[in-house]
């Protein structure tokens, strides 16, 4: 595939492309090796285990992730959770009350919450009946001014990976930044389009530590992009932004692989036996097909199926308000005790 035409200048707020990076005593010191006295940053300087200032440009955890991902360091931003990310890649490129965003719904609910923190339009188009997008609907409703467009993939809450013919097409015809979310990549068997970045400078990927990787509790969110992207994001990002402890614990972590494999794995497992009991449910009308660590069903009454189980003291997501999601309930697979307890109680409702 031939690279895409793109210059990343036109889509930047012009306050952002002038800026330069704030530069923190650890930004302008950074030769750790050697046996340095640090008295440039006003510090305590009794060693506590934190008693000094993080890194800002995480260079350990970079570079294991870089790694595993195979995608160079320079193409790589970490984010206070993929949230905060997400809220950069908004302050970077969308003018507040000129520029707008695409959305695909149902999908994640933090793309809207954005949307209305940075005072920027949402313009939803929604995702078809087998919540894949409808791309001539997508590109009739794009203008001069939509900069962002995010896919979710698998999608939140349906559970579905997005047809990667259509996202392709998307990629080709849009003009702004495609956003695809990956916070589920992990549960499935499908490549990352992080292989794509080269081809695709318009291309942001996000994934996350809080789903397959069990860190939801550090926040740590993962942006790859384009250099030229990743260094307009480095110009905004608060200078500390992701703790000494979130990146201890994140390194730890992410060299054992071998667990997170195994526990990912399982819990392909328990959604597979989750997916046939489920659909064994006599209430149950119907069981979407889910490529991520959860599953959207449909019910004959959630509101109250939902009160039901948290009476039994089971506590699921009601979806039933998003659009094509009537009347859903949304489970994240549990461990193995949990989902049998979880389909015991279904069956005796
Ligand atoms: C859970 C989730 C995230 C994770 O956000 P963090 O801030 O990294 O915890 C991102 N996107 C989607 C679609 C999610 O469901």
């Amino acid at each position: 595939m031939n690279k895409k035409q793109f210059d990343i200048t036109q889509l930047v707020r012009k306050n952002i492309a002038g800026l330069k990076p704030y530069s923190s005593a650890r930004d302008e010191f950074t030769d750790f090796d050697q046996d340095m006295i640090f008295l440039d940053a006003n510090e305590n300087p009794y060693e506590n285990g934190v008693n000094r200032y993080p890194d800002p440009q995480q260079r350990n955890l970079k570079s294991i992730l870089s790694d595993q991902k195979k995608v160079s360091d320079q193409n790589i931003l970490l984010g206070n959770g993929s949230d905060e990310v997400l809220d950069l890649i908004y302050r970077a490129f969308c003018e507040p009350e000129v520029d707008n965003i695409i959305t695909l719904p149902p999908t994640y609910g933090m793309y809207t919450v954005l949307a209305n923190i940075n005072n920027v339009e949402e313009k939803k188009v929604l995702l078809n009946e087998d919540f894949q997008p409808n791309v001539e609907e997508i590109f009739n409703t794009v203008n001069g001014n939509s900069k962002l467009l995010f896919i979710c993939s698998p999608n939140n809450p349906s559970g579905n990976l997005i047809d990667r013919g259509r996202i392709l097409q998307i990629l080709e015809r849009f003009e702004g930044i495609v956003v695809i979310d990956e916070a589920y990549i992990d549960f499935t068997d499908k490549k990352s389009w992080v292989e794509d970045l080269n081809t695709y400078p318009n291309l942001i990927v996000t994934q996350t530590l809080s789903k397959a990787y069990g860190l939801a509790g550090i926040r740590l969110g993962v942006c790859f992009a384009s250099v030229e992207i990743i260094d307009i994001l480095n110009k905004i990002k608060p200078p500390y932004n992701v703790n000494e402890l979130t990146q201890q614990r994140a390194l730890e972590r992410v060299r054992d692989k071998d667990q997170i494999k195994t526990e990912v794995n399982t819990i392909i497992e328990g959604r597979k036996e989750l997916e046939k009991a489920l659909s064994q449910v006599s209430f149950v009308e119907k069981v979407f097909r889910s490529d991520a660590n959860f599953i959207l069903i449909r019910v004959d009454d959630a509101n109250k199926r939902y009160d039901q189980l948290i009476k039994e003291r089971i506590v699921v997501r009601n979806r039933s308000t998003q659009p094509l999601c009537e009347s859903t309930l949304r489970f994240t697979v549990g461990t193995k005790e949990e989902n049998e307890k979880l389909v015991e109680i279904l069956k005796q409702l």
